[in-house]
């Protein structure tokens, strides 16, 4: 094996130290150059904006892993939220109850004042008579 590598793109014969080792081939170089491929890269991704979804999918537990070591927070600030929540549903219920109660007794004591304006009337119209 030589020390040195002919490019396929640049076609300029450069020491291994400048290509990239294949890591599928042990032992063997990349055919381009380190700065051809950067190049090459950077073009593909270019022309490849979805790498990053195909990265993913080629990297299925990596967001599962990070997930696994955030889900002790994560968990933590759930329960907080729905503790929170839960606080504030058992405020809102308990103030709507009391505002329905408050308004049914209002409610009852029209009634009554109603009803005692009524009969206090028709006594005063009976005394009246
Ligand atoms: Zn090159």
């Amino acid at each position: 094996m030589s020390d040195e590598k002919t490019c396929i793109r640049c076609r300029e014969t450069k020491p291994a130290s400048e290509y990239r080792r294949r890591p599928d081939v042990m032992g063997r170089l990349y055919n381009r150059c380190k700065t051809c491929d950067a190049a090459y890269l950077r073009r593909w991704r270019i022309d490849n904006p979805g790498h990053m979804s195909e990265w993913r999918a080629n990297n299925p537990n990596y967001h599962r892993e990070w997930r696994a070591e955030n889900r002790d927070q994560e968990n933590r600030c759930q329960r907080e939220r729905r503790a929170k929540n839960v606080e504030k549903e058992r405020h809102r219920s308990r103030a709507c109850h009391q505002r329905r109660r408050a308004r049914r007794r209002s409610q009852e004591l029209a009634k009554l004042e109603n009803y005692l304006n009524e009969t206090g009337n028709l006594r005063q119209d009976e005394a009246s008579k």
